[in-house]
């Protein structure tokens, strides 16, 4: 964000200036991790079959999720889906912004200091422009990735499936520790040995002519990109199949990539210094990138009603 920071955030059911949106210290989800939130982009649309204009890439389906990750931890959200997603809109608006990220987060508050202690959920939604996650110009050239020497949890540890800020510990290890040897970023084994995913994204490898990514079950988030990926693709006859795969498909593979709602569809061209295939982004990788972009201006048909427009 590079100190440029919003003006306008959403707390607790009203909008207020960035200075005012504040929380005490002895909230509970700043001791515990107890927070629950979500990664959303907004994107500038033209001839993609609504108004042209600002449109919030699959909102409903990520405030879902958002309630989904805090029935988990039993997060009792005092808002509907609706309400929101109707909050979403009105911070781009309140900002100015139109391609941009948001930030909803739900957590625990303050009101009690022991584990179980039942605290109100309070609730904020945050938005600012950003560009492609991984670095300027990551997007064609791609990244130089490593295998982590941090595991992701096990599953009956924590659970991957809900998108809470304690999970992001794993992933700061994760990401600081590749940053730290040079690398762009870090992917992780889970605990089976077997990929998982990376520090905030799924992964998709491209062998013998398929797409394989790994499943749910190896401990990493159901991503909603990675569930883009997967439809947008067997559109266009390309086979997907979520397997377990071993570390050594990492050297192996023609093309690999890394997607998430920030990251979006990030080619990776060599891991642990080996190339990935020719070392550089392969033509399954650019089809999905221009499948996905394609949503964006209308190259691409959204037949599933993916595009949520800011003024709708
Ligand atoms: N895995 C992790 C750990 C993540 O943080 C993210 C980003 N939310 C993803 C995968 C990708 O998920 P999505 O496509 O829903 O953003």
């Amino acid at each position: 964000m590079s100190q440029q920071y919003p003006e306008q955030i959403w707390q607790n059911g009203r909008i207020k200036p960035w200075a005012d949106a504040t929380v005490h210290v002895m909230s509970h989800a700043l001791h515990y991790g107890s927070s629950v939130f979500e990664g959303i982009r907004s994107y500038e649309t033209s001839g993609a079959g609504k108004p042209d204009g600002a449109a919030i890439f699959r909102l409903t389906d990520h405030i879902k999720r958002l309630f989904a990750s805090a029935k988990i931890y039993d997060i009792v959200i005092p808002y509907t889906v609706d309400e929101l997603s109707a909050a979403c809109r009105d911070v781009i608006k309140a900002n100015g912004l139109r391609k941009a990220y948001l930030r909803p987060i739900a957590f625990r508050g303050l009101g009690g200091f022991g584990l179980s202690a039942e605290t109100p959920t309070d609730v904020a939604i945050a938005a600012w422009q950003m560009g492609p996650y991984l670095g300027a110009g990551v997007l064609e050239a791609g990244i130089d990735a490593c295998v982590s020497s941090w595991q992701r949890f096990a599953p009956n540890t924590i659970p991957a499936g809900a998108k809470a800020g304690g999970n992001y510990l794993s992933g700061q290890l994760v990401a600081r520790e590749a940053r730290r040897l040079g690398f762009g970023e870090g992917i992780a084994l889970a605990s089976t040995g077997l990929l998982s995913e990376g520090a905030g994204e799924n992964l998709f490898l491209v062998f013998e002519g398929a797409l394989h990514t790994p499943p749910v079950s190896a401990a990493l988030l159901n991503g909603i990109t990675r569930n883009t990926i997967i439809t947008l693709a067997r559109t266009v006859g390309i086979d997907v199949i979520e397997r377990d795969i071993p570390r050594e498909y990492l050297y192996l593979c023609d093309e690999l990539f890394m997607c998430g709602t920030a990251a979006e569809i990030t080619p990776i061209r060599s891991v642990d210094g080996k190339p990935v295939g020719v070392g550089k982004p392969g033509p399954v990788t650019n089809r999905l990138q221009d499948l996905f972009f394609g949503l964006f201006n209308g190259r691409t048909e959204d037949r599933w009603g993916w595009l949520e427009p800011v003024e709708g």
